[in-house]
């Protein structure tokens, strides 16, 4: 059975509140929020944003993320090796903590984005409704992405006020929250409901 889209009804979906208004409309005439049939161009803005993103998480792994410094020799640790460091020095929920938020959860992320624009470019329609599953998902986990950047800012600050070393943050913190913020961004430009048209506007 093929359900009508809002468009093949000649009607615009609200994405606050779900009302069908005329197509005709610019604001939904349930909640008035602002509406469009679709995003504009939603696909080339996704796919730039996640295709950024990714790229940004590469200096994100391989730069220090902290700089440690003991008897006035830097040190320096990427992500990876911040969690081994935490894991050996007896701090296994804080090692953990940093490997799912900075490793597994933006990867998990892009790799949800990549799926959700295939099954919008190509029309594979019979895939939209996991698609809107794994985009309310990625939605809900969107603002649990920068913990790590808190995480980070803590240990600084138990570290320095235990007076155990010096540590600073390396150029990595920032190539993560920018990858997190194109995340968010990426996000925030996919229209969903292109996953559900066989036919692109
Ligand atoms: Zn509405």
């Amino acid at each position: 059975m093929h359900l009508l889209t809002d468009i093949e009804a000649g009607k615009t979906l609200c994405l606050e509140c779900e009302w069908l208004s005329d197509e005709d409309e610019r604001t939904c005439t349930q909640c008035g929020a602002r509406i469009h049939q679709r995003k504009p161009f939603s696909l080339l803005r996704t796919w730039s944003y996640t295709i950024a993103a990714l790229l940004f998480l590469i200096p994100a792994n391989l730069l220090p993320m902290m700089v440690i410094t003991k008897l006035g020799i830097d040190e320096g640790n990427t992500i990876l090796e911040g969690v081994i460091y935490f894991v050996r020095h007896g701090e296994m929920s804080i090692g953990i903590i940093i490997f799912i938020a900075s490793i597994i959860v933006p990867l998990f992320k892009i790799a949800a984005l990549f799926f959700l624009l295939l099954v919008a470019q190509l029309g594979i329609t019979d895939q939209a409704k996991n698609g809107v599953r794994l985009f309310r998902l990625i939605e809900r986990i969107g603002k649990w992405s920068l913990l790590d950047i808190f995480v980070v800012a803590i240990m600084i600050a138990m570290v320095q006020f235990q007076n155990l070393a010096s540590v600073k943050a390396g150029g990595a913190a920032f190539a993560f929250g920018v990858a997190v913020f194109l995340t968010m961004m990426a996000t925030e430009a996919f229209d969903p409901r292109l996953m559900f048209d066989k036919e692109k506007t």
